[in-house]
C-alpha cells in the first residue's frame, strides 16, 4: 500500500506509536529512497525517559535515523504542553542532533491548536477538522477554523485530521472532501486501506470527486472477553463508551474511530476494523 501510494504521488505518511506499525514502515523504507518521503509519528511521552524510549522505538522500529515530524499525541492546551516539558526538552535536543527534523503536536482541542500557535518550539500541528466539526472536543468547527488561521499566521506546518469524521461523513463524501481541500492547510491525513482508495482519493484531490466513496465504513469492535473495567470509557474524549451490565458498549454515532481507547484496554479487546 505504501509503495503504491508513493508511486502515485503521495509522499507524506502519518502514523503513531499507538498504531504499532513501525515494522511496516521498516519494510517500506527498505524498498525506497527514504529521502523521498516525509514520515510523521506521534507518542505519549511526558518525561525524559519516556521521550527517549518513544524516539528509540520509532527509529529502531522503522530502521531509519530520522523522523521528519515527531509529535506529542493528543495535546489539549498550554497546560498539557507544560506537563510534557521534559519530553519536549528532550525532543529539542534530538532535533539539534538531526534525529527529529520538526517537532509538533496532534490535537482534538481548539485550545491545543491555539497553544501550539503561540509556542515557538512547535513547528507542525495535526488538528482535527472536518465539515461538521465531528470530534472537536472543546468547540465548534468555526472555533477550530479560527485556531487554524492562527496556526497559519504563526507559520506552522498544518496537516488536518479526520477529514471524513472517522467515517461519519462518508454519506457526504464530496462535500466533506471539498471542505477539507479548501482549508488552508499543508497536507491532509486520510486513512486508506486499498489501492482503489488511493486512486479514488487522488482523483478527488485533483478535482474529480466521485460522489460515491470507496472507503468502507469502519467500526469499533469490543470482544466478548471485556471485563468491564471502564478504562476505555475514561480514555474516550467523545464519551462514546459506556459500561452496561459489566461490559463496554460503544455508541457508533459518537465514536470517531480515533483508536485512543484501544491502548487503554488491558485485555486487548478493542479493535477498529
Ligand atoms: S475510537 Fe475509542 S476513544 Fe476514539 S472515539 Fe471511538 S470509542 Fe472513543
Ligand atoms: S478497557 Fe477493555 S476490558 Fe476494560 S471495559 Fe474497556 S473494553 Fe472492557
Amino acid at each position: 500500500m505504501f509503495c503504491y501510494a508513493l508511486e502515485k504521488g503521495i509522499n507524506f505518511f502519518d502514523t503513531a506509536e499507538l498504531y504499532r506499525n513501525y515494522d511496516h514502515f521498516r519494510a517500506f523504507f527498505q524498498q525506497i529512497d527514504r529521502q523521498n518521503v516525509f514520515w510523521a509519528s506521534k507518542c505519549y511521552a511526558y518525561d525524559r525517559e519516556t521521550a527517549k524510549r518513544s524516539l528509540a522505538l520509532a527509529l529502531d522500529g522503522a530502521g531509519t535515523d530520522y523522523l521528519d515530524f515527531f509529535m506529542l499525541h493528543e495535546q489539549e492546551s498550554e497546560h498539557t504542553l507544560r506537563g510534557h516539558a521534559q519530553a519536549i526538552d528532550y525532543f529539542m535536543e534530538m532535533k539539534a542532533q538531526g534525529a527529529i527534523r520538526h517537532f509538533g503536536i496532534s490535537t482534538h482541542f481548539v485550545a491545543g491548536a491555539i497553544a501550539a500557535a503561540q509556542d515557538e518550539r512547535i513547528e507542525a500541528v495535526h488538528p482535527i477538522i472536518n465539515l461538521k466539526g465531528i470530534g472537536i472536543a472543546d468547540g465548534t468547527r468555526q472555533d477550530m477554523e479560527a485556531a487554524i488561521r492562527q496556526l497559519r499566521q504563526s507559520g506552522k506546518f498544518i496537516y488536518s485530521m479526520k477529514a471524513l469524521g472517522g467515517g461519519h461523513l462518508l454519506n457526504q463524501y464530496p462535500q466533506a472532501l471539498e471542505y477539507a481541500l479548501k482549508l488552508d492547510v499543508d497536507a491532509i491525513a486520510i486513512g486508506m486501506q486499498s489501492s482503489e482508495e488511493v486512486d479514488h482519493n487522488l482523483a478527488a484531490f485533483q478535482g474529480q470527486i466521485d460522489p460515491e466513496p470507496v472507503q468502507k465504513q469502519r467500526q469499533l469492535v469490543i470482544d466478548d472477553w471485556c471485563i468491564g473495567c471502564g478504562r476505555c470509557a475514561e480514555r474516550c474524549q467523545q464519551k462514546a463508551i459506556t459500561i452496561r451490565h459489566g461490559k463496554a458498549v460503544v455508541s457508533p454515532e459518537r465514536c470517531v474511530l480515533c483508536s485512543y481507547c484501544v491502548e487503554a484496554c488491558p485485555e486487548f479487546c478493542i479493535k477498529v476494523i
